[in-house]
């Protein structure tokens, strides 16, 4: 049954159709509220969804036909936040706590393979955290290697189990997706599991997984829609690859897998299924790690290649073909170098595509109420107060131009937003010195400059290096991977030697990381870090010690703590 209704407590309908609609509106709302994240293949019910968005081009038709008018002098809503992930749910409860009357539509469009997954975004269901806990599989096992060194003994042959690792944490997303919904409704900002999509001023359509739609009014709106995997476009990769929104619930163990794609998706991935015994390839078009520091980046390659980790320098997927069917069954990849006119052939059991992702602006009537996006990349600009050029619409997270797509931006963008709608509050986002960790084997955190933008904005003379291996202590008795650490420090001479770069390779590089963030948002000095006393025996002291400048050519191995 399809089913348009405006409730708005002010509209000017009559009296009883609104009590009508309003009793209406909130049974809907109930039925809406979904069945516990269990991931399901959604195929037809987006199917209907998608043409439920088709069939509905005239919204004013739609209203006129339930006999209603869009009359949005006031409005059903405070706010209404589309997207529940990073951004959304953190702008969303916030703006509860002022008791504002709050909104958040959130839908997941099934992937190509069919999975979608619930509330939470991102981040949650098919990003941070999934690929954490995977991470953390795959150290387990390096840890069950080390151990023998440490006197354990164990017999039994060790190997991974997929389908339990992917099952516990399938679990622990489930058990977060509810605490999602638990919050938002204890926080009494409703809740639908439905995609939403801008039909006129101050005016949304929301249209749930069976193709019910509803019209709902609000005064602002912040649009939180996140970033969906992009593919090659080329014949066979939706039909045969996969991508990270399908790995981390993946019914089967991927086998020999091909990842295709450089930067952070890609590296982390690859780094995780060789940690957990798989044999893995990537095929990398240009340079590793795009925007991060270069010197850094090519140390992480290294490592990964010295851990078994293959490469295809150079090459890009032309074909993928299916040459034997199965769970993961083989593909087979045709590739072509991006510097020549050589193919290569190739076959692995499983294609990881992780070449970036596309922000979700183009399919949300973004074009009906004349808010810009940047047409090549779809990302929304929006000014320092995270508003678009529509006074009523503002924009926060992976959507917007120009601006880091990390969950803790995400969040902070729409914490301090609402902060500013709704409590008199003034502060911006800072989105400056942010830091982030690549979760490669070996850890890379990282907090202002790359070395080659310091030298671009500073100048060579400028800028002082200051670099050390380390060998964390806990490596030594299993003696592997020394000199493979590395502590680096990027520092403005010409500001009292002030630390505007901070990278770190080596164990729990987050954590590390975190710490230094702050000081450095303190305004940091090498000075400062010289007289800041180490602790003993951990990796982050060698910040404490770092005398090597790198003009200087000084070696900088190590033997022994
Ligand atoms: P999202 O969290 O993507 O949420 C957007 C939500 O809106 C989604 O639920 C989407 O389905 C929904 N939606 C879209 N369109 C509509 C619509 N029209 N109507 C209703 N709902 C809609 N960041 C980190 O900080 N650390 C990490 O370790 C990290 N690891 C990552 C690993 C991977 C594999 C990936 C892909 C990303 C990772 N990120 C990480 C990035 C992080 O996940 C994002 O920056 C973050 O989730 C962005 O939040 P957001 O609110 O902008 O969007
Ligand atoms: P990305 O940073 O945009 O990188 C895309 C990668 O794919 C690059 O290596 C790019 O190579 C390559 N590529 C693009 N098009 C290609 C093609 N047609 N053929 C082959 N290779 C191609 O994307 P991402 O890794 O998906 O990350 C997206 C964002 O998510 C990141 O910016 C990050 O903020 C966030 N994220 C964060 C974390 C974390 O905090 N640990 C983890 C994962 C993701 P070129 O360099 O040649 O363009």
């Amino acid at each position: 049954m399809k089913q348009a209704v405006l409730s708005s407590s002010g509209s000017r309908v009559n009296g009883e159709a609104l009590k009508l609609q309003e009793g209406q509106r909130k049974a809907a709302a109930e039925t809406f509220w979904p069945v516990v994240s269990a991931r399901e293949k959604q195929t037809e019910d987006h199917e209907r969804t998608l043409k439920a968005h088709k069939e509905v081009e005239n919204p004013q038709k739609t209203m006129e036909v339930n006999g209603l008018m869009p009359l949005p002098d006031s409005y059903d809503y405070d706010l209404i936040v589309i997207g529940g992930g990073s951004g959304g749910l953190a702008a969303a409860k916030e703006a509860a706590k002022y008791e504002k009357k709050v909104m958040v539509l959130d839908f997941v469009t099934p992937t190509p393979q069919g999975n979608s997954w619930g509330l939470g975004g991102t981040c949650v269901n098919v990003g941070c955290i999934p690929k954490k806990l995977m991470h953390q599989a795959a150290l387990l096992g390096q840890a069950l290697q080390d151990s023998r060194k440490f006197g354990w003994q164990f017999t039994e042959e060790v190997k991974h189990n997929w389908m339990t690792m992917t099952e516990s944490v399938q679990n622990y997303i489930g058990s977060l997706n509810w605490g999602y919904r638990v919050a938002l409704r204890d926080k009494k900002v409703t809740y639908e599991n439905a995609y939403g999509e801008f039909v006129g001023p101050h005016t949304i359509k929301a249209t749930n997984k069976k193709g019910v739609e509803k019209l709902y009014t609000a005064e602002k709106f912040i649009i939180a829609t996140g970033e969906r995997p992009r593919y090659l476009g080329i014949p066979g990769d939706k039909e045969y690859c996969i991508s990270s929104d399908d790995l981390f619930s993946l019914p089967y163990c991927p086998g020999r897998t091909l990842v295709v794609g450089a930067s952070y998706v890609a590296l982390e991935c690859a780094g995780f299924l060789a940690g957990l015994g798989l044999d893995v390839t990537v095929m990398v078009r240009s340079i590793l790690l795009r925007g991060f520091d270069q010197d850094m980046a090519n140390r992480i390659g290294e490592y990964m290649k010295e851990h078994g980790v293959n490469f295809i320098r150079e090459f890009v997927p032309i074909k993928v073909e299916r040459v034997e069917e199965g769970t993961p069954g083989i593909l087979k990849v045709t590739a072509k170098s991006t510097t020549g006119n050589q193919i290569i052939e190739v076959e692995y059991d499983t294609v990881l595509l992780a070449i970036g992702r596309d922000p979700c602006t183009r399919k949300i009537g973004l074009d009906k109420v004349g808010v810009n996006i940047n047409e090549k990349t779809g990302k929304i600009p929006v000014n320092d107060e995270e508003q678009t050029n529509v006074p009523y619409i503002y924009a926060v997270g992976d959507i917007l131009q120009d601006k880091l797509e990390l969950t803790p931006v995400a969040i902070q963008a729409g914490r301090l937003l609402v902060r500013r709608l709704y409590a008199g509050a003034t502060t911006k986002c800072d989105y400056l010195n942010v830091p982030t960790t690549v979760f490669t084997p070996l850890e890379y955190g990282a907090c202002g400059y790359s070395e080659e933008t310091a030298v671009e904005k500073f100048g060579e003379e400028n800028i002082e290096v200051y670099h050390s291996h380390f060998w964390p202590l806990e490596w030594t008795v299993p003696s592997r991977d020394n000199n493979k650490c590395y502590a680096k420090i990027i520092c403005n001479i010409q500001d009292n030697e002030r630390v505007i770069g901070f990278h770190v390779l080596g164990p729990n590089a987050g954590e590390v990381t975190q710490g230094f963030a702050a000081a450095i948002k303190c305004g940091l000095t090498k000075e400062q870090l010289d007289s800041t006393v180490g602790i003993h025996p951990i990796c982050a002291e060698v910040f404490t010690t770092l005398s090597v400048t790198k003009r200087s050519g000084r070696n900088t191995a190590v033997s022994g703590c």
